[in-house]
């Protein structure tokens, strides 16, 4: 059932509903969550069950703003509260070190615990109404809330940008907020602040030069000892669709569509900074601004997935810091194909 997210029924519903251990659809400005109290486990059994996603895959905790700091985690080192000031509200996720007792469902099992406050106005919305004490209390005795939200899809599928996404993938096991088209449209950026320098874990729509400037420290890529927690075999499988998604530079794309038989025109979708594919073949305008590709391209994927094509063409995107995101989202749907799991 899809509620309007500017609705303050629909936002008190959606709290009791998370309150008695239920699971909502939840709008970000990166992609749509499935969110769950945090503090509590059978709720967060729940996220692992609908997603079929492993158990020890840690989950991001969604928090009012940076006052929640100190319930969730500690050892907050001054590069983290400097990214926090700068980017909190936002698409941005810290991992620190996680109190005893906090989260542990959510986080997986894992000494770490990964934070996020989301900019979008419903999800503060939520989040202010499940801390406020007159619509029912504290949340196991503390007032600190937090929602574990991964993306609303299943697991290794393309994340939810619209309501309408969510819905379609899970029908009417839950209540999904509706509160429009995400505008960031890919995940957060997640840095880990449990080092010396921050080491950038996945990166989104915030670059590592502005995270670098923001908090006047260089982030490390990870090493093989702080590779982002994840179960093993997942990477590869992570953000694909149902159909191929080749990578290909713009001359190699023009070639391969200019031979293309006729007959093979069906089943191929194209999305390219140019426009003249053969008039057969679907095709649709990537945009020639990062953020713009990025707010597009889940719904691109889901669409030309619904329409049932079996393999999508992309065009490689700019080698410049400003698409890593999107770079790093294409790379993991199309490695999908040339990995076994
Ligand atoms: P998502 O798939 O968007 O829900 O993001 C989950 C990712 O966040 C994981 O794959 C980790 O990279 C990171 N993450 C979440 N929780 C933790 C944690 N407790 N410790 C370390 N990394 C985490
Ligand atoms: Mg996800």
């Amino acid at each position: 059932m899809i509620l309007p997210g500017d609705s303050p029924q629909a936002i008190e519903q959606c709290a009791r509903h998370l309150r008695g251990g239920g699971l909502v659809g939840l709008p970000t400005e990166t992609v749509y969550g499935l969110a769950a109290n945090a503090h509590d486990d059978a709720a967060v059994a729940r996220i692992f069950a609908a997603k079929g996603r492993p158990a020890d895959h840690p989950l991001i905790i969604h928090v009012a703003g940076v006052q929640a700091l100190g319930h969730f985690a500690h050892g907050v080192p001054a590069y983290c509260t400097a990214l926090l000031q700068a980017f909190w509200p936002g698409p941005l996720t810290v991992v620190l070190r996680r109190n005893t007792g906090m989260a542990m469902a959510a986080s997986g099992g894992h000494g770490t615990i990964a934070l996020r406050c989301p900019a979008h106005p419903v999800a503060q919305a939520l989040l202010a109404k499940l801390a406020d004490a007159a619509a029912g209390g504290a949340c196991w005795g503390s007032q600190v809330w937090g929602l574990a939200a991964p993306s609303a899809n299943r697991f290794g599928k393309v994340s939810p940008t619209t309501a309408q996404h969510v819905a379609e993938e899970f029908g009417e096991a839950f209540p999904v907020l509706d509160g429009g088209p995400c505008a960031v449209g890919i995940e957060s950026t997640i840095v880990d602040c449990t080092h010396d320098r921050p080491v950038l874990l996945r990166p989104g729509v915030l670059t590592g030069q502005a995270l670098h400037e923001a908090c006047g420290v260089a982030l490390a890529a990870p090493t093989q000892a702080q590779q982002p927690v994840r179960a093993p075999g997942t990477l590869a499988s992570h953000y694909a669709p149902r159909a191929r998604v080749r990578l290909l530079e713009e001359q190699a794309l023009r070639d391969a569509l200019h031979t293309l038989p006729p007959t093979a025109a069906q089943r191929v979708a194209v999305w390219s900074r140019w426009e003249d594919a053969p008039t057969a073949i679907r095709q649709c305008t990537m945009p020639d601004v990062a953020a713009e590709a990025a707010r597009q391209l889940f719904a691109v994927l889901r669409n030309y997935d619904a329409e049932g094509v079996e393999e999508i063409w992309v065009q490689t995107v700019p080698d410049s810091p400003e698409w890593e995101g999107v770079r790093d989202r294409l790379q993991r749907a199309a490695a999908t194909w040339t990995h076994t799991d």
